[in-house]
């Protein structure tokens, strides 16, 4: 029997530290600083490095990475376990060395790049003395990659690349792009994509403007420009017309850490939500009182549970084939899962508080948009279920009888012939 939900007490003692450790030196700094990404901030060398000098000397950083890469090569679930503590910080990621999209970056780099790739752009991306940025999405369309149009063409030994990209995150504080551009218009889009490092300052690239999600601070997503970029043989990553299958190997890992960390998301808000059932009076009896309010909280409590084991098994799973292939329904499930999760936490923690709920002085607005953004980001939850469902149909087969199998008279007629001569 190996059903088990015990952590092993060694890697509680790392998780117990990693837990103070996020809220009493890494929350704080959410308050205070502006974009996580921003390493040449001057408050980052104050206050961040230090924190990063901690993780590293307890060994905790970059921990999806294997010991080639300095990282500990720790399994899904233990990442899972350590990424929902992470989650409650938007600092945290970059002080654990663990931060989206530079850890896809990184693993697509560690598995496709060069040696002088490597050297260039992997080894400072996994010190964090660089950040990098993805660049896939179009405006005229994200969900469906055949519309892509960006295009890059031979050019001598190099290439030339020419297109928009849109909603690239960090694109402001980015050394380098990793670029999705068409190469081949004779075949599919997915057999005719190429990936691109380029260098940030490249003469033709051009961030055109930032957006910002809601009301964030800072605009951080980056609607660019390729105006003919020449770039070197050098800058191709992976072989033509092979980016769809590199990109996956950022994307998968990349879903399901998000689930993880959203975990630790819905959990502050759950948190916040029980604190103000507890605190808050209203008609003669505290908010925790009244059976409205108490439905709010198992809901909640029970949404979070179901989506936890979810993660959690996935994580599992990932460890246990170690090939994306077969757990394929189950990172959808949990892609899909995710919004609705933090949303509905999130909204009531928000409704509860009432006036100062909705306010700018309280973290809940900005929770419910980062529902909305887990559900476009690496792809609409329609498409995700599309994939779940078409998991789930492959092990069926359709009944070839007029009426279902599990039609009534069907089942007892089956039932009667296999008990014949035995029913009294
Ligand atoms: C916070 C955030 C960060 C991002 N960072 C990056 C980044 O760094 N790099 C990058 O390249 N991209 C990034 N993106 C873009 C992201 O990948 C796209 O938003 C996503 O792929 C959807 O594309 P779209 O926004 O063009 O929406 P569309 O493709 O226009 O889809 C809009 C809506 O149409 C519906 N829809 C789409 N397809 C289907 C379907 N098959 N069936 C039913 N309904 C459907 C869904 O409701 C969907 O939400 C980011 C997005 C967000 C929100």
């Amino acid at each position: 029997m190996a059903w088990d939900f015990e952590t092993d007490p060694n890697f509680q003692r790392e998780l117990d530290w990693i837990d103070s450790f996020v809220r009493e030196e890494v929350e704080p700094l959410d308050a205070v600083l502006g974009s996580p990404w921003d390493i040449d901030a001057p408050n980052f060398e104050t206050l961040v490095r230090p924190l990063q000098a901690q993780v590293q000397q307890r060994r905790l950083w970059a921990c999806h990475l294997g010991p080639e890469l300095g990282g500990q090569g720790y399994g899904q679930v233990k990442l899972a376990l350590m990424n929902e503590i992470l989650g409650r910080s938007a600092f945290a990621p970059i002080v654990f060395g663990c931060q989206a999209p530079d850890s896809g970056n990184s693993e697509i780099l560690a598995h496709y790049g060069t040696p002088e790739q490597k050297r260039r752009w992997l080894e400072p991306l996994l010190a964090n003395r660089i950040v990098s940025c993805f660049a896939m999405t179009e405006p005229q369309g994200g969900a469906d990659p055949s519309v892509l149009t960006t295009r890059a063409v031979r050019d001598g030994d190099g290439w030339r690349i020419s297109g928009h990209k849109w909603f690239a995150s960090n694109a402001r504080y980015a050394a380098f792009f990793i670029v999705m551009a068409v190469t081949d218009e004779m075949v599919s889009v997915y057999e005719g994509t190429s990936m691109f490092i380029v260098p940030a300052g490249t003469p033709g690239l051009r961030i055109l403007r930032n957006s910002g999600c809601g009301d964030e601070p800072e605009a951080t997503h980056a609607y660019l420009e390729f105006d003919d970029v020449r770039v070197g043989a050098d800058s191709l990553l992976g072989t033509p017309g092979e980016a769809f299958a590199v990109a996956q190997v950022r994307l998968g890992g990349g879903r399901v850490h998000h689930a993880m960390r959203t975990i630790g998301q819905a959990q502050k808000a759950l948190d916040a939500l029980c604190e103000r059932a507890l605190s808050r009076n209203t008609q003669g009896s505290r908010l925790a009182d009244k059976q409205m309010v108490q439905e709010k909280i198992a809901d909640s409590w029970i949404e979070l549970e179901q989506f936890r084991l979810l993660v959690m098994r996935t994580a599992w799973r990932i460890d246990r084939y170690r090939d994306y292939r077969q757990v394929r329904k189950d990172i959808a499930a949990v892609k899909a899962a995710m919004p609705k999760v933090l949303h509905d936490i999130a909204a009531r923690a928000l409704h509860l508080h009432g006036s100062i709920g909705v306010s700018s002085e309280m973290p809940f607005a900005a929770m419910v948009n980062r529902s909305f953004q887990m559900g476009l980001a690496d792809g609409p939850t329609e498409v995700h279920k599309i994939t779940v469902a078409k998991q789930v149909l492959r092990g069926y087969l359709a009944c070839e009888d007029t009426f279902p199998a599990y039609h009534r008279p069907t089942v007892e007629a089956r039932a009667r012939a296999k008990f014949a001569g035995r029913l009294a």
